[in-house]
């Protein structure tokens, strides 16, 4: 069975410490793969590699980066569905939906390529006499992404192709679940000319990501996973005196108003609720129907979800794929069945669907869980399966309070007709992106992305503006070039504009 390696240094290198995990195709439940776990050893040597190249890549012209930005931006297109094919046999998403991450990382790579104007400084003529001042955003160093499982491509591109083009190298950690894809997107980048150990895959587990919190040469972190792991690396890796963003899980309501179109409501709960088998960060979770309607809206939604084609992800005609492993199964069968103990009432239940053919797949059928309360686990924990909790409010203030009480903050959509309600909602929510009959707000590529409270943890949203922030440091500098002829101004009092 193939062992997947790392990639440091621009090559392939076989794992040493002797550690290693299994790597599945969720549709089958058959293992394909062991990838190597790297340990504390293997991580030093990744970022020592990647702080050799620092040295000559932060001082590369903006035209001979913006090259290598612009090849790579190239070869991402030209093989996007083979990155799909790879997302697909080790996620398990449905090949449309792989495809769509593809591209929503690429459109991070092309705002990338814009550096020579994402990296442009100030310039302030004659703040005294005969002195100028400017600033210019520097490069960190060597910078660290650790990723999830649920976008094995587009998650890591909100970091590398920022960060890369700021001048940083970087190691990626990627998800240990479906690592395949962070070593096919490494040859990318040498493929199209960035210098070997500016982009590094080190493989691996939590030995390996806190050995990357704790190593000294390591100057920035970007994490995105679930809460739990990144409120601990945020606290390990700030310890250690480094920059770090840490995005969290999420439970993201959309709220429907009285007079919001049901069809074309419900169209969209689904989507955003069972897309992806309802492992997206920014699905929706948990609906709150406003008003007297809320029963209509279960049915329609219960109607529209058992329609949804469950099957292998690279199957086309699938809508929806299996979850990522048997032990997420359990875990979100369990969460049903514990629902109903707690009083909830299941309007559609996914429990137990078979898909003919891949009978050891680890497949759960879109669940709608009516009569949720916010005191019930189902609607306290990210469930991260296709489950869709429905929750009612008598009124859009009584929901937006509703909201605003979940520890978490990512996403969160309304659905309405009235302009005016959309705004008190817009307004009224501690939620970091908002979608306004939009159900996925998931900011393009120029706007940064990050939620608030319990789903991000530091200062800085990831990619966009916020991400050329995150990985630059601001240096400032007043500079005078004094005439010989001119007679020394040097005084002892606190220098001010004369
Ligand atoms: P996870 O937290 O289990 O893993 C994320 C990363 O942390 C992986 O690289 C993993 O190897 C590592 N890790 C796991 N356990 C660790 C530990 N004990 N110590 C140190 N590192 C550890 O998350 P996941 O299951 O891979 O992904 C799903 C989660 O990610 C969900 O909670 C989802 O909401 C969240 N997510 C958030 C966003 C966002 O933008 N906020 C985006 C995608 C996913």
């Amino acid at each position: 069975m193939e062992t997947i390696p790392h990639f440091i240094g621009g090559q392939r290198v076989a794992g040493r410490s002797g550690r290693g995990a299994p790597v599945y195709d969720p549709a089958t439940g058959a293992q394909t793969a062991e990838v190597a776990l790297a340990d504390v050893d293997e991580v030093d040597a990744a970022v020592r590699v990647a702080g050799e190249a620092f040295t000559s890549w932060s001082q590369a012209s903006l035209s001979a980066r913006s090259r290598v930005l612009f090849a790579f931006r190239a070869l991402v297109h030209a093989h996007l569905d083979e990155l799909a094919r790879v997302v697909a046999a080790e996620h398990g998403k449905v090949l449309s939906d792989a495809r769509g991450e593809v591209q929503r990382g690429l459109e991070v790579v092309e705002f990338a390529c814009g550096l020579g104007h994402l990296l442009k400084g100030g310039y302030s003529d004659q703040v005294s006499s005969g002195v100028d001042v400017y600033s210019l955003r520097e490069p960190l160093g060597v910078v660290a992404g650790i990723t999830p499982f649920n976008f094995p491509v587009m998650v890591p591109m909100w970091m590398h192709p920022v960060a890369i083009a700021c001048g940083n190298s970087f190691v990626l950690k990627p998800s240990e679940r479906d690592p395949s894809a962070s070593l096919r997107v490494a040859e990318l980048w040498a493929e199209a000319g960035l210098p070997a150990g500016v982009f590094n895959v080190v493989n691996g587990d939590r030995a390996a990501v806190e050995a990357l919190c704790d190593h000294p040469g390591v100057a920035a972190i970007s994490f995105v996973g679930s809460t739990p792991i990144a409120r601990a690396v945020h606290a390990r890796a700030t310890a250690a005196g480094k920059r770090v963003q840490a995005l969290g899980g999420a439970k993201n309501h959309a709220v429907v108003l009285p007079d919001a179109d049901p069809d074309f409501a419900a169209d969209h709960l689904v989507a955003a609720a069972f897309g992806s088998a309802g492992e997206r960060c920014m699905a929706i979770s948990a609906a709150v129907a406003v008003g007297a309607r809320g029963d209509d809206l279960v049915e329609i939604v219960a109607k529209k979800g058992a329609a949804v084609r469950v099957g292998p992800g690279r199957d086309e005609a699938s809508e929806m794929g299996p979850v990522i492993t048997a032990e997420a199964r359990d875990r979100i069968v369990a969460a049903i069945g514990h629902s109903t103990e707690q009083g909830a009432h299941l309007a559609l239940d996914g429990r137990g669907i078979v898909v003919p053919g891949h009978e050891d797949g680890f497949f759960v059928g879109p669940t709608v869980v009516d009569a949720v309360t916010p005191q019930m686990d189902v609607y306290r924990q990210e469930i991260f399966g296709p489950v869709l909790s429905v929750l009612r409010a008598g009124d859009v203030d009584e929901a937006i309070a509703l909201v605003n009480a979940n520890p978490y903050g990512n996403g969160t959509a309304v659905f309405t007709n009235s302009g005016e309600t959309a705004r008190r909602f817009v307004r009224g929510v501690s939620v970091g992106m908002v979608g306004v009959n939009v159900p996925i707000p998931v900011p393009v590529a120029h706007y940064s992305f990050g939620g608030w409270k319990d789903s991000l943890f530091g200062e800085h949203h990831i990619h966009g503006p916020e991400g050329v922030a995150f990985y630059t440091r601001a240096k400032v500098v007043t500079a005078r070039w004094p005439s010989p002829r001119a007679a020394s101004a040097a005084s002892y009092h606190f220098p001010t504009g004369q």
